[in-house]
């Protein structure tokens, strides 16, 4: 099925921290992990319109019109009731857009932008519509200098990277556990198809960077660092990497009770990786 629009959750102008230089971000909404740690998981599931959010709003924001929830924006005074009614992982406030309209918007910022990077909840779930965009953007004058990046939990399968990756400048992959078992558990899915993605965009150079969150007593990342090592020094010794530290604030459910990671354990992580040849190792700015 190809796709002409995507659901948009949210667009960020500018970000220093999805890809190389400055970048317009295009939150795209559904995912198909359901992350114990999800900082936001009303971006996990399209909505249903079962309408519960409707006569919740209490400022009437959003309505019914032909079995569809409708989000008046300029109503809406951002108070979040509708998301925390919702029990679908979802929200009203969702945009459609055409890959026209996302030109549209990229060229208001076109001056200060070195590229573009499709995030998420998981942008790889609109897969034929990132097809698209990327082709669209590669194919306009005016636009092709920008380079095109994919945020991903490196869930698809080569088939699927294929599709894009004539078009795509650089994927950045979040390896979030090491062992299988731990991976489900915190996840709801396997790791192996995560490295199988790793493997396959290295080998084709589109893997930009691979990111680690640290979260003490939950990740088994800290206690194997030495495996994660040769996995990744096999693949590419000058690999990016950015480690993130997990905090619970804004969290929901079991991890609040989770611990923050602290920067001692982020930097012991870190000095693991170093020892094994990695230079390329960006550490958290802030530690909660
Ligand atoms: S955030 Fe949701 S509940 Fe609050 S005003 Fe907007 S639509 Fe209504
Ligand atoms: S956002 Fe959630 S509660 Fe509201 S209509 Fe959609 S699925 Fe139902």
């Amino acid at each position: 099925m190809n796709k002409s629009w995507a659901i948009v959750n949210k667009i960020l102008p500018f970000s220093c921290v999805d890809g190389p230089g400055n970048r317009l971000v295009i939150f795209l909404q559904g995912c198909n992990f359901r992350c114990l740690n999800c900082h936001n998981p009303y971006t996990i599931s399209l909505c249903k319109d079962c309408g519960d959010c409707v006569n919740a709003c209490p400022y009437k924001a959003l309505r019914f019109n032909n079995h569809r929830v409708v989000w008046q924006t300029s109503v809406c005074q951002q108070c979040d009731t509708c998301i925390n009614t919702c029990v679908h992982h979802s929200t009203p406030m969702t945009y459609k857009y055409s890959v026209d309209d996302l030109l549209i918007t990229i060229r208001k910022y076109l001056p200060f932008l070195n590229g573009i990077t499709l995030s998420g909840g998981e942008a790889t779930m609109q897969l034929p519509f990132v097809e698209k965009l990327f082709s669209a953007i590669k194919q306009t004058n005016d636009l092709k200098h920008l380079t095109c990046f994919i945020d991903s939990n490196g869930y698809l399968a080569k088939t699927g990277w294929q599709k894009v990756e004539n078009n795509m400048d650089g994927a950045m992959i979040d390896l979030k556990a090491w062992n299988n078992d731990v991976h489900k558990s915190l996840t709801g899915r396997d790791n192996l198809r995560v490295k199988k993605t790793i493997k396959y965009l290295a080998k084709i150079n589109k893997l930009y960077e691979v990111r680690f969150l640290i979260i003490p007593e939950h990740t088994d990342l800290q206690d194997n660092a030495e495996n994660i090592a040769k996995f990744l020094i096999d693949l590419d010794p000058n690999i990016r990497i950015r480690i993130n530290a997990f905090h619970n604030h804004g969290v929901h459910g079991i991890a609040k009770t989770w611990q923050s990671a602290s920067k001692q354990q982020i930097e012991l992580f870190a000095q693991q990786l170093k020892q094994s040849g990695f230079k390329q190792i960006t550490l958290p700015p802030v530690y909660l």
